[in-house]
C-alpha cells in the first residue's frame, strides 16, 4: 500500500493530505469545519475525493478525530467540538468515497507520526504530550499504539493531580491540564502580574498595561528577554509538567517523552526546565534509568501523516 490519505479533523478546520510511506505529504487540502455534525462528515468525504482525483491510486484513508474513538477504529464515541456522538464515521466515509477507512483519535495520530517519522523514530516506547490550550497525549508501547480495551487510552490531560483542584472542562476537578497547559501558563502570567505589577512590568507593557488579558505570547516574549517573573511562570508550568511525566514514567517506562503542541514552540524555554523537573520528581531518583525529553519535530503535519500511516496498519 503505497499512498494513503490522512485527514486531521479539528474544531475549526479539516486538513487532509496524500501521505507516502515515509510520511511525506504530497498534496494537501483544507476546509473550515462545518458547524453541522453531518456536514462535517460530508466535508471530510469531499476533501478525500478531491485528493483522490489528484492521486487515483490511493489505497485507503485514515481520519484523526478530536474525541473518543472505539477500539475497532470505526465509531467516534464522543467528540464535543464537532458534536458527534456514536457517529459511524468509518462506514460513512467508506460509503461516500469508496475507500477503506480507519478512524483514530487525533492525539494518537500525532503520537504515531512522531514515533514513525519524527522525534521518537529511534524508540520503541514513547509518550507524546501535547501542551496546547489543554494537554493531550498518545502512548506507543513496544512499537504499538496503546489504545486500551475501549480505544480511549492516553487521555493524560485528565490525570487527577490536585484533589478538589480547579474545575476542568471535563467536569472533573484538579486535572493535569488545569496546571500544565497553555491556558495554565496564561493564568500564571495574569495572576503574578496582578499581584506584583512592579515585577510584572515587562509582561504588562507588552499587553498595554492590562494584567487580566495577558496572553501566552506576552509571557513567552518577556521570558525570552530574561524577565524574571515571566521565567517564573514557565518554571511553574514546567514543575507541573515534570510531576505528571514522572508519574507517566512510573507507569509506562518510556524511552522518550515528546513535547508537542503550541507551547512547545517556545523551544528550550519549556524544554530545559521540564527536563529538570522531570528528573526531580522521578521515582527512584538517580537509581532509575531516565527517559529522554525532546521536542516534537513533525509540526502541524503530524496529524495528517500519522492518520495516513495508521491507515496502513
Ligand atoms: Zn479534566
Amino acid at each position: 500500500m503505497a499512498l494513503t490519505i490522512g485527514v486531521d479533523v479539528g474544531g475549526t478546520k479539516i486538513a487532509a493530505g496524500v501521505v507516502d510511506e515515509s510520511g511525506e505529504i504530497l498534496a494537501r487540502t483544507r476546509v473550515p469545519t462545518p458547524a453541522d455534525p453531518q456536514w462535517a462528515v460530508d466535508a471530510i468525504a469531499q476533501a478525500v475525493r478531491e485528493l483522490k482525483e489528484l492521486y487515483p491510486d490511493v489505497a485507503g484513508v485514515g481520519v484523526g478525530a478530536p474525541g473518543f474513538v472505539d477500539r475497532d477504529r470505526s465509531t467516534v464515541i464522543f467528540a464535543p467540538n464537532i458534536d458527534w456522538e456514536n457517529e459511524p464515521l468509518q462506514q460513512r466515509i467508506e460509503e461516500l468515497t469508496g475507500l477503506g477507512t480507519v478512524v483514530e483519535n487525533d492525539a494518537n495520530c500525532a503520537a504515531w507520526a512522531e514515533f514513525r517519522f519524527g522525534a521518537a523514530a529511534d524508540y520503541e516506547d514513547m509518550v507524546l504530550i501535547t501542551v496546547g490550550t489543554g494537554i493531550g497525549g498518545g502512548i506507543v508501547l513496544d512499537g504499538r499504539l496503546h489504545r486500551g480495551r475501549f480505544g480511549v487510552a492516553g487521555e493524560i490531560g485528565h490525570l487527577n493531580m490536585v484533589p478538589d483542584g480547579l474545575l476542568c472542562g471535563c467536569g472533573g476537578h484538579g486535572c493535569w491540564e488545569q496546571y500544565g497547559s497553555g491556558r495554565a501558563l496564561r493564568r500564571y502570567g495574569r495572576e503574578k502580574a496582578a499581584l506584583d505589577p512592579i515585577a510584572g512590568k515587562r509582561m504588562l507593557e507588552l499587553n498595554d498595561g492590562a494584567a487580566e488579558t495577558i496572553r501566552g505570547i506576552h509571557i513567552t516574549e518577556a521570558a525570552e528577554e530574561g524577565d524574571p517573573l515571566a521565567l517564573e511562570c514557565y518554571a511553574e508550568l514546567a514543575d507541573w509538567l515534570g510531576r505528571g511525566m514522572a508519574d507517566l514514567a512510573a507507569l509506562f517506562d518510556p524511552g522518550v517523552f515528546v513535547l508537542g503542541g503550541g507551547v512547545s514552540d517556545s523551544g528550550r524555554l519549556l524544554l530545559d526546565p521540564v527536563r529538570d523537573c522531570f528528573e526531580k520528581y522521578l521515582t527512584g531518583g538517580s537509581h532509575r534509568p531516565r527517559a529522554e525529553v525532546v521536542l516534537a519535530s513533525m509540526g502541524s503535519a503530524a496529524g495528517i501523516s500519522g492518520a495516513g500511516d495508521l491507515a496502513r496498519t
